[in-house]
């Protein structure tokens, strides 16, 4: 029944029959329609039907034995039924279950030197290839080359900068960073990259041929070869909502175990590391301090007395009221920060009441609001608290949801 009430669209199916996983689909849509059901089903003896019918596409046949995932996810094998899987369970275990567990295939009768292909790309679509890129596996890890340069690139289209670059440009920039973010045991080869993201289907490239392997950089080099996201992908990442929503995906499902306000800082987009966009002490991003602080706009003070005394200093996650010797102590805790990167407005709806260490938690992203309004933290998805919330206090869902993506789960 958990598995039946808390299914979204969007939300990844996997058919699973003789202990192995042998098929994925997308929901698409959910429907409840006792009608349909029956028409489609008909009822048992007991005048029962399969009511909660799913739309699905996106539709991928598998071959995949099922008792490692399953066992890693602490499922009782075998299965016995619908069983939900939580979305930080799954993404330890993406690579298993996506057919790209497969090395790199070839792919035949493209041309990377004529026009883009003119294929719309969605928001979604572009999210969904973020979070499924393939990846060379070693010892059960995902190399980090595609998404640090994924980063990479985010990090030069948020800095107004050239979305294509040249081979010389990219080497320069992208292997320092395989090098300090990769696995340690990971060669820095930042041809790969270059060229085999374009399976992801979000990478352009200009000036080489299709062949059967990687080139190798003097080639790149002498065949003038550039590289950079492709022009649907970046007119998305263009897209504020959609940018965090992507660099939450990509920090949160590749890079648990590194620093990742420093991978964002080197990338020049240290902003994202925090709900309020203050840079980090000592960053040495694309994004100068000066220009932080120039360009934040004056909070009004009044807000912040309006809030805190709406809720009289009480955390709206834990109720804490912090104690002074002569009153009480709040922070007034923008959702989606105000100035760069995020420009949020600097508004009522726009505002909580929080403990410092709330306030803390929140702004580096360990907490996050989700839709049913719980408190849920970040590194393991369980509820925390349940945000209180005054009558009189509406708050922006646009905001919430914005706070959600920079915390990788939009
Ligand atoms: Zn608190």
């Amino acid at each position: 029944m958990t598995a039946l009430q808390e299914r979204r669209v969007g939300d990844e199916v996997l058919f699973y029959s003789g202990m192995k996983f042998v098929a994925k689909a997308r929901i698409l849509g959910l429907l409840h329609n006792r009608p349909l059901a029956e028409a489609v089903w008909g009822v048992d003896k007991n005048q029962n039907t399969w009511e909660h019918v799913m739309a699905l596409g996106d539709i991928v046949e598998l071959n995949v034995p099922a008792e490692p995932i399953l066992r890693g996810l602490s499922v009782r094998v075998p299965l016995r039924s619908l069983t939900l899987v939580r979305a930080e369970g799954r993404r330890r275990f993406l690579n298993m279950v996506a057919p790209s567990s497969q090395p790199e295939p070839t792919r035949p009768a493209t041309d990377p030197t004529g026009p883009e292909k003119p294929v719309a790309l969605g928001r979604d679509d572009l999210l969904r290839a973020l979070a499924s890129l393939k990846t060379h596996i070693k010892e059960q890890r995902p190399s980090r080359h595609k998404p640090i340069t994924l980063l990479w690139a985010i990090g030069r289209l948020a800095g107004g900068k050239e979305r294509m670059v040249d081979w010389e440009t990219f080497s320069s920039e992208v292997a320092p960073l395989l090098k300090e973010f990769g696995h340690p045991d990971s060669r820095v080869t930042p041809e790969y990259p270059f060229w085999h993201l374009r399976s992801s289907g979000l990478w352009s490239i200009e000036g080489v041929t299709e062949r059967g392997s990687t080139p190798t950089p003097s080639q790149l080099a002498s065949s003038h070869a550039r590289a950079g996201l492709g022009r649907d992908a970046a007119k998305i990442l263009r897209r504020s909502l959609a940018r965090a929503d992507s660099i939450g995906l990509l920090c949160s499902t590749y890079f648990d175990d590194i620093d990742r306000d420093k991978l964002l800082d080197r990338v020049g987009l240290a902003g994202y590391a925090r709900a309020s966009g203050e840079i980090p002490e000592g960053s040495s991003g694309a994004v100068t301090r000066s220009s932080v602080t120039s360009s934040r706009p004056d909070r009004d003070p009044r807000l912040v007395e309006h809030i805190k005394g709406m809720y009289e200093h009480e955390c709206q996650v834990c109720g804490a009221r912090v104690e002074t010797r002569y009153s009480h102590y709040s922070e007034a805790a923008h959702i989606r920060g105000v100035g760069k990167p995020h420009d949020g407005p600097d508004e009522l709806s726009n505002l909580l009441c929080l403990c410092p260490n709330h306030h803390v938690e929140f702004d580096r992203l360990a907490i996050y609001i989700d839709e049913d309004w719980t408190v849920r933290r970040n590194s393991t998805g369980n509820v925390a608290f349940e945000l209180t919330r005054h009558a009189d206090h509406v708050i922006d869902e646009e905001h919430v949801r914005y706070h959600r993506g920079l915390c990788g789960r939009s």
